[in-house]
């Protein structure tokens, strides 16, 4: 869908170079996105992720970790493509949703860049920009999308300028699940080890137990009455593989039967899965299942871009830009509940 469309004025040629900044949880990711004769492209980009010692993450320790790796990681992106900070068009940074310490790194940083290389600021929002490197990488073009991570589990697909949230978890984020789970049956952290989630490779030789309820309310699911009975069993002597394949059984489920709703719904006949959670090969096989039995098709975002990183900022900044949408360094203000239904998406089936 993607026509050859000439950058924005705001671009510099026939070409456009976007800088994105993720900082909105724990990692401070930088990408580079551009736009040359075949659309949108992403260059490689630089991440680090802090990773707790024990326990969850305090906002104020996974800051002072992101100042002290900004500088290298933005060297890194630039370096890795051979990119000087002069041939960027613009800097694209995620304002939210996300947590108030982290996010004000990385809009301090993106604002004092795009100041000193006198290029404009292009703010992002971080579910949105899951979102655009999904139907990019794809080439899913018009899904119904599945967004499932640390901090979100939402059902979405676009409708008349704007991605209208289907059905969104009422409590606790699927991947928020999972951890926290992991933690009170002392199975990690870390919590994914290889790829692999410590509850799946503790689900191995598991079955299916009564006890653990499946929630879906209206279109939305639940989830944290599901861990209460999950760690309830434990405390009753349940076998721990038996709650793990329970618990990750109902809780895939659940968002695999909204998602389906939504195919139904809307009538489209895509489905795509973003977010850090689409790394589960199990979550990819039910949502592969369901789609086909819908018939239609399924892809997950590529596993390089399902956890936070700074590539799908640089391309949703990208098209922003593109789109004239920028914003003045000293009203860049950071939101930590910016949600995805709040933002117009003027290039959708034109540039994306
Ligand atoms: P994000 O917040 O988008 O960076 O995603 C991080 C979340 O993805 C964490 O809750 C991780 O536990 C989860 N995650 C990462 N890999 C996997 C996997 N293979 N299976 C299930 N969850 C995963
Ligand atoms: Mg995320």
């Amino acid at each position: 869908m993607a026509t050859a469309a000439t950058p924005s004025s705001l671009c510099q040629g026939s070409e456009c170079l976007v800088l994105g900044i993720e900082s909105t949880a724990h990692t401070f990711g930088v990408g580079i996105a551009r736009w040359g004769s075949k659309g949108p492209e992403l260059l490689r980009d630089s991440r680090r992720s802090y990773v707790p010692k024990s326990g969850g993450i305090l906002p104020r320790e996974v800051s002072q970790f992101f100042s002290q790796v900004a500088a290298k990681v933005i060297e890194e992106a630039l370096s890795l493509n051979s990119i000087s900070a002069r041939e960027l068009d613009a800097i694209a940074v995620a304002l939210g949703p996300g947590m108030g310490p982290q996010l004000r790194i990385g809009a301090t940083v993106a604002r004092a860049l795009a100041a000193s290389l006198n290029k404009p600021l292009v703010p992002v929002n971080h579910a949105l920009a899951h979102i655009e490197v999904a139907r990019l990488t794809t080439n899913l073009r018009d899904p119904v999308v599945l967004y499932v991570s640390g901090g979100n589990t939402m059902v979405t697909t676009y409708v008349d300028g704007r991605y209208r949230v289907f059905g969104e978890t009422l409590d606790m984020a699927l991947g928020n699940l999972l951890d926290t789970f992991a933690r009170e049956a002392h199975l990690g952290p870390p919590y994914v080890i290889n790829g692999v989630h410590v509850v799946d490779k503790c689900a191995e030789g598991g079955q299916m137990i009564e006890g653990i309820p499946y929630v879906v309310k209206g279109q939305d699911v639940s989830f944290s009455g599901i861990l209460t009975a999950a760690l309830r069993l434990l405390r009753r002597g349940a076998r721990l593989n038996d709650v793990c394949y329970t618990l990750r059984e109902i809780a895939f489920s659940a968002v695999t039967e909204v998602t389906e709703r939504c195919m139904a719904h809307t009538g489209k006949k895509q489905v795509v899965l973003t977010g850090g959670v689409a790394a589960n090969d199990l979550l990819n096989r039910k949502l592969d299942m369901m789609a086909r039995s819908q018939g239609g098709v399924y892809a997950p975002v590529p596993k390089w871009y399902s956890g936070d990183n700074g590539a799908m900022i640089a391309l949703t900044g990208l098209l922003a830009l593109m789109s004239n949408i920028t914003v003045e360094p000293e009203r860049a203000y950071i939101n930590q509940m910016w949600r995805l239904d709040e933002v117009d998406v003027p290039w959708y089936g034109k540039l994306l």
